[in-house]
């Protein structure tokens, strides 16, 4: 079997980033039978940002919600919060820190983005990476699906495993990153990549009237109405084009370039493909909000799933150490 590994964070609701570049593809990926999916809510990744008991818990749920919502299957593969295995997890990424050069996380993208950005710079945000690492060698995973932005924190997983296999014997399996070359960043209300955090996030899931004003809130240039319009810069037009068909957005591409048709009927159009698009995750994931129980269950079971796979790499790992 081939082990596929993707966990989303708990920084905030999930969204269409999220969605296009990571569950969908890798609930692709758990369909297949020849794979074992590993999807995990990374909610101690989420303590670097989120430092409120409750925000944490509704946005564990949201993520885990939505997972379920775009139709993977739980109960055929492995679904848990990484704060339930935490032990496993933690162990782990201490002893891979001590394979780690520091350059190389003081030099990650990723790190140096947030920390540019945000005001509450902590440790955690620069182990961040480490962390990833453990997550990842913890079930032997092979496969990582990511978007583009998780690219240089998949070759530091790859780097670390392999330090550590250097040092200890060939303990650890190497990941490698599975990056849909199609799938772009996807870009948020603001232009720069949607993210959780920088709250420039389009949430599906959100009712109709807020989801709409969400995507109103798209920015877009000033050119009136009549004026033929850039589709290539557009953000509305991006985000259309990576969820409509060929036909609906060459129609679009059109409409841009004709003149007489401006960014709110875009959005407009944009808001229905998503409505659409969605419809049924829509309804199932305000089915497992709703039904907690449901939610928990699914993941209580996953857990005690996934801590035995845990449990035996932990134990591989302490014997090469010298620990047991
Ligand atoms: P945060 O702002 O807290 O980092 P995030 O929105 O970047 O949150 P993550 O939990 O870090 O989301 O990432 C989960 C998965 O979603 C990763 O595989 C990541 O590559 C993917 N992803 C996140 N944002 C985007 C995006 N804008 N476009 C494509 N994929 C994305
Ligand atoms: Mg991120």
């Amino acid at each position: 079997m081939t082990r596929i590994l993707t966990g989303i964070q708990a920084t905030g609701r999930p969204h269409l980033g999220n969605i296009l570049g990571a569950i969908l593809p890798a609930i692709k990926l758990s369909q297949q039978s020849k794979n074992e999916s590993f999807l995990f809510i990374a909610d101690l990744h989420s303590l670097t940002a989120v430092k409120n008991a409750e925000e944490l818990a509704a946005n564990t749920r949201a993520v885990a919600s939505a997972w379920l919502a775009c139709g993977f299957d739980a109960d055929k593969n492995y679904f848990y919060r990484q704060s339930r295995l935490a032990q496993y997890h933690t162990e782990l990424t201490w002893y891979l820190l001590c394979q780690t050069p520091y350059p190389m996380l003081a030099n990650a993208h990723s790190f140096k983005d947030k920390s540019d950005r945000l005001s509450d710079v902590n440790a955690g945000l620069f182990t961040y990476p480490v962390l990833q690492a453990a997550d990842i060698v913890l079930y032997h995973a092979n496969f990582v699906p990511v978007g583009k932005d998780q690219k240089q924190h998949l070759e530091m997983s790859k780097d670390i495993a392999g330090a550590f296999n250097r040092t200890y014997g060939e303990v650890l399996t190497i990941p490698e990153p599975l990056i849909d070359e199609s799938v772009m960043v996807i870009p948020g209300t603001d232009g720069s990549k949607m993210s959780k955090s920088y709250n420039n996030y389009i949430d599906i899931f959100l009712p109709e009237k807020q989801l709409l004003k969400s995507v109103k809130s798209i920015i877009s240039d000033s050119t009136p109405l009549e004026a033929p319009k850039n589709p290539d810069t557009d953000v509305t037009f991006k985000l259309f084009s990576l969820m409509a068909d060929e036909a609906e957005t060459a129609t679009m591409r059109e409409n841009y370039l004709r003149g007489g048709y401006g960014y709110g009927h875009a959005k407009q159009a944009l808001y229905e493909l998503i409505c659409k698009k969605f419809e049924k995750e829509r309804e199932l994931y305000n089915y497992y909000t709703e039904d907690t129980e449901a939610l928990e269950k699914k993941l209580k079971e996953g857990e005690e799933k996934a801590a035995e796979i845990a449990r035996q790499t932990i134990a591989e790992v302490r014997k090469v150490l010298g620990f047991n």
